[in-house]
């Protein structure tokens, strides 16, 4: 018997058996694509325009769905530990964002309300690799937009008023345990979640994909010619349209120089031949 391929197998009935997350409908999640956060941490608009058009996209395989499992099973033990450590919290609350039109609905589901002795705390729960607790220093702000969407949902159609929202991570591989990341919730906030709200709800009703991140170079000082650092951009490292229909992600020959000098600059600007067939548009002084 080939356990590996069994395993493989069992792995793919579990992930179905989580369920259909509905790609063609809008959720809070995807506030995470407003213009007002930093590039550096905002979602794509353009992946998300392939997603509710339903573009062909990467399938997923056995090891991201086996990532996936671990996360959700790992998100099941945080509630948990908390809850016998007599914390008082529901979780897996649906809270979703009404439209008079249907397909303007924005659904979501928050992780965990706590009722805390300054009111109710909306918790979102993400487990993360340990590197990840070194290279971050604050909080992801497309990861708090979506706080502040559970939020505002919770306030305008649920009658439940969060004083506060937060971003619990546990490092799944162990070193560095969890740590949590809190702050207020006013009415500054959920004008954003508003801006938010009309972005994403415009990128549904657009005939044609909004523009996606450019590859950068970065560039760093050298005794002679600057060298340049090809940069491509996280969201579209780890993008399933990549491959399939998007056309701002550079080929996978190039791609692979991710991180690398690949060229140099001089001090009037000319850089060197094989730097300039590259679809880069931006330079960025590091
Ligand atoms: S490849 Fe990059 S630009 Fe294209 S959809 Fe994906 S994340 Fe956006």
């Amino acid at each position: 018997m080939d356990i590996v391929k069994v395993f493989e197998d069992g792995i793919d009935i579990l992930d179905a058996e989580r369920g259909e997350w509905d790609e063609s409908k809008l959720h809070i999640s995807d506030l995470g694509v407003c213009s007002g956060i930093p590039k550096s941490d905002r979602k794509c608009p353009r992946a998300l325009w392939y997603r509710l058009n339903g573009a062909r996209k990467e399938p997923s395989n056995a090891g991201k769905k086996l990532m996936f499992l671990q996360g959700h099973r790992l998100e099941s033990i945080v509630v948990e530990a908390l809850q016998r450590a007599s914390v008082i919290c529901d979780t897996q609350v649906t809270a979703g964002i009404a439209s008079k039109h249907e397909e303007d609905m924005i659904f979501g589901t928050a992780d965990l309300l706590i009722h805390t002795l300054n009111g109710l705390l909306v918790v979102d729960i993400k487990t993360r690799r340990g590197n990840s607790f070194r290279y971050s220093t604050a909080v992801k702000e497309a990861e708090k937009m979506q706080v502040l969407g559970y939020a505002y949902a919770l306030s305008n159609f649920h009658n439940a008023y969060a004083t506060s929202g937060a971003i619990l991570e546990v490092d799944r591989e162990g070193q560095n345990f969890a740590r949590i990341w809190e702050f207020p919730i006013g009415e500054e906030e959920f004008g954003k979640v508003e801006m938010a709200i009309n972005e994403i709800r415009s990128i549904r009703h657009t005939s044609t994909p909004p523009d996606g991140f450019d590859a950068t170079l970065i560039r760093k000082e050298n005794k002679g010619d600057d060298a340049l650092k090809l940069n491509i951009p996280w969201q579209c490292r780890y993008c399933p349209y990549a491959d399939t229909v998007c056309d701002y992600r550079p080929d996978e020959s190039i791609r692979e120089q991710h991180g690398k000098v690949v060229g140099h600059i001089d001090d009037e600007g000319k850089r060197s031949q094989n730097t300039t067939g590259i679809p880069i548009k931006m330079l960025e002084i590091e």
